[in-house]
């Protein structure tokens, strides 16, 4: 088979499967689960067939059971193919499946004569499916379910079933005891499966909380809680390549406090994080949510405004400075600092670089110090 050959015939069976499986992950998996239950069915229904062509059981009931048993799984097939169960917690309705699983295999119990030995190990088989996510309280009562249908059956099996299947008492203890031990191991071993099984999901959500954690750190400063230089550096990086695209115009401006040493030296180095996260929170109110402040480092923050004209972006400069100078922090009871901030800002130039965007605002700083501080300065 040449491989052009091989790739359509599998990209034909792929598109087959997609049809008959549908191609949403949880939908699919119901739906290759009961697809199992289906074969598992089609095995049975062949040795019922067998049971009864060796005389062993009524071929009429037979029929009907197979009828019967056969429509169960191909009616749950076709709802969850259907999509009407996709919202459901457990589409596949695993519990509702096993219980008329259980109740086919008590009914072929009763109607399978002498060869009803066949029933505990398919009894095994249907309660496996029950580890495929039933919670305790649905496996407990199949359990319950389980053991209340093969009392019935067995009842039935001794009293009004055919007068040919009637066993002697002890055999058919021994067949009930093997029943009843299917039932409690495979319970037993589906209530571990679940406890592994929340263990495990305790552990991921363990693991990506963590890894959530470990990515805040890595890009978001510690004190303020806003983005750090390296994902500023790399925001910058996308809006610069984004506006040179659109044609859109990008604002940068650098941040610095005025006289913050003094302010530590003041009043301590803990006063002095506490004034850098109040002027943290008054900028960020003061700004749009579509700019980007981020801590530079030190007491140098650097704020990023995208697709914003160079008039809007000086009354936004001005707005946020004038907020700093009137908010005075309180430090403590009776302390309070008032605090001023120096702004060198500049737009963005058709093929400019980001250092060089840098350099501009570093220079425009400078001279928003030189020139007495408190102060707005465009680079030109
Ligand atoms: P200027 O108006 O010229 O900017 O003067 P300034 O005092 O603000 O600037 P200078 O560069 O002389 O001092 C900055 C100070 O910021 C020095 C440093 O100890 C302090 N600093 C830097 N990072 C932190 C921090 O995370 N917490 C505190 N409390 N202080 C910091
Ligand atoms: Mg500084
Ligand atoms: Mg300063």
């Amino acid at each position: 088979m040449s491989p052009e050959t091989a790739a359509t015939r599998r990209s034909l069976q792929q598109r087959l499967l997609d049809l008959l499986l549908t191609t949403e992950p949880r939908q699919r998996t119901s739906l290759v689960t009961t697809g199992l239950a289906c074969l598992l069915m089609v095995f049975c229904i062949l040795a019922m067939k067998l049971v009864a062509a060796a005389g062993l059981a009524d071929a009429r009931l037979v029929h009907g059971w197979a009828l019967a048993s056969g429509a169960c799984v191909l009616v749950s097939f076709a709802l969850i193919r259907s999509g009407l169960t996709r919202n459901w917690r457990d589409p596949a309705f695993t519990h509702i499946q096993i219980a008329y699983a259980i109740t086919s295999n008590a009914a072929a119990y009763v109607i399978t004569g002498h060869a009803r030995g066949i029933v505990p190990p398919i009894l095994a088989v249907i309660m496996m499916f029950g580890v495929f996510g039933l919670r305790p309280v649905q496996i407990k009562a199949l359990l319950g379910y389980g053991l209340l249908a093969f009392s019935v059956a067995g009842a039935l099996v001794q009293w009004w079933g055919p007068p040919d299947a009637a066993m002697p008492g002890a055999l058919a203890a021994v067949y009930l005891l093997i029943v009843v031990m299917v039932l409690l191991t495979s319970t037993a071993l589906t209530l571990r499966a679940h406890a592994v099984r929340e263990r495990l999901h305790g552990k991921k959500r363990e693991l990506s909380l963590a890894v959530e954690q470990i990515r805040k750190l890595a890009t978001h400063d510690e004190l303020t809680g806003l983005p750090n230089r390296r994902y500023m550096l790399e925001v910058m990086r996308i809006e610069g390549l984004r506006a040179g695209r659109s044609g859109q115009p990008l604002l940068m401006a650098q941040l610095d406090l005025d006289f913050f040493k003094a302010i530590n030296d003041t009043y301590g180095h803990g006063a002095g994080d506490q004034v850098l996260q109040c002027f943290a929170h008054t900028v960020s109110g003061s700004v749009r949510n579509t700019d980007i402040l981020a801590r530079w480092g030190g007491e140098e923050f650097v704020l990023l405004m995208v697709d914003t004209s160079a008039e809007d972006g000086m009354h936004l400069l001005e707005r946020m400075r004038a907020m700093v100078e009137t908010t005075p922090i309180q430090l403590a009871p009776g302390v309070i600092v008032n605090l001023t901030v120096s702004v060198g800002a500049a737009q963005l130039n058709r093929e400019e670089t980001l250092p060089l965007l840098l350099q501009r605002t570093d220079e425009a700083l400078y001279s928003a110090k030189r020139q007495g501080r408190n102060s707005v300065v465009w680079a030109e």
